[in-house]
């Protein structure tokens, strides 16, 4: 039993980290910069963590600049105002998604670019018997640790984990909860510790500045991924992209 908890909890957390440090803050916004070798770290890191549900770096900036440009509207590609139920949400994303990855369609020329690329490593994550291949490896520990079978329905969670932690942060993200910024679309903060998603459901916050590596504006907000991040900082790991965000930025700062 503890053992696959720790299991869970570390994937979960793990996967999601990536995306919203790697994928999210430094991939589609360049909230940070850092070193060619510390960017091929953490691209082998998120392709790790993510494992079977491993979303590549350029199609997932892609998808989420059209994301910010047409929040909320009828060309958000996970607006959860037009579509009925979640699952509908997320096939079109994954859809759109693919679509970009296999140059089926090409994005604006301004959602393009600026984001990292090893594409090796993208050709190698995405074919099927690597994807398959930490499938079999997810279902052999919870074959070693599960106590009894009915641990074995978690199993899909980790097959989908990059995906289920979209669809929380896609959905949630612009429906449930509080704002603090009258924007021009639905966003919304869910969690004023989020330590679901590590502050990729401050929404409402991330949408009123984008630039901003701390999506907690609020005294009572915390946002773990950004202590995370600036300890990155400290470190020379990372160097935050504007003096105005490096420190530490409100979205008030940011906007004035
Ligand atoms: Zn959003
Ligand atoms: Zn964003």
């Amino acid at each position: 039993m503890l053992a696959i908890a720790i299991f869970f909890v570390g994937h979960w957390l793990s996967s999601v980290f990536f995306q919203t440090f790697f994928l999210h803050r430094y991939g589609a916004h360049k909230q940070f910069t850092m070193s060619e070798r510390w960017e091929k770290i953490f691209y082998f890191a998120t392709f790790l963590t993510q494992g079977s549900s491993f979303l590549e770096p350029r199609g997932y900036a892609i998808l989420h600049r059209e994301h910010h440009a047409f929040s909320d509207t009828e060309r958000d590609p996970h607006s959860p105002h037009f579509f009925s139920n979640v699952m509908t949400m997320m096939l079109n994303t994954k859809n759109r998604y693919t679509d970009f990855v296999h140059h089926e369609i090409e994005p604006e020329p301004r959602f393009d670019g600026g984001y990292p690329q090893w594409k090796a490593l993208d050709n190698f994550a995405n074919r099927w018997p690597v994807r398959i291949g930490f499938g079999v490896a997810y279902t052999l520990f919870y074959v070693a640790f599960a106590p009894s079978a009915i641990y074995f329905l978690l199993l899909p969670a980790h097959f989908l984990m990059g995906p289920i932690h979209g669809a929380i942060v896609n959905w949630c993200g612009h429906k449930y909860g509080y704002r603090n910024f009258e924007v021009n679309d639905r966003s919304r903060n869910t969690l004023p510790f989020d330590f679901v998603t590590f502050g990729e459901l401050f929404q409402n916050n991330h949408h009123k500045a984008g630039m901003s590596p701390n999506f907690a504006v609020r005294w009572f907000e915390i946002d773990p991924a950004y202590i995370i991040i600036r300890t990155f900082a400290a470190l020379g790991i990372v160097r935050f992209a504007s003096e105005n965000s490096a420190d530490h930025g409100t979205a008030e700062q940011i906007a004035a």
